[in-house]
């Protein structure tokens, strides 16, 4: 299974969220943070962290 994660840079944007909720939740820190990284294909979540503007979202395979 690969391993999503959001690094401290996130600037809450929600772009990923909007993107992706079943993935993605906005936290109290006013940060994303990954809830389910099954929630989308593998492929998905690559193209929402291509387009993160903090490059904040990161994928291990
Ligand atoms: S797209 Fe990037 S900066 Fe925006 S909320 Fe998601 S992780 Fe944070």
């Amino acid at each position: 299974m690969a391993k999503v994660w959001i690094e401290d840079s996130c600037i809450g944007c929600e772009a990923c969220v909007d993107e992706l909720p079943e993935v993605f939740q906005m936290g109290d820190d006013g940060k994303a943070h990954v809830v389910n990284p099954e929630g989308a294909s593998l492929e998905e979540i690559k193209e929402v962290a291509e387009a993160c503007p903090t490059e904040s979202i990161k994928v291990e395979e």
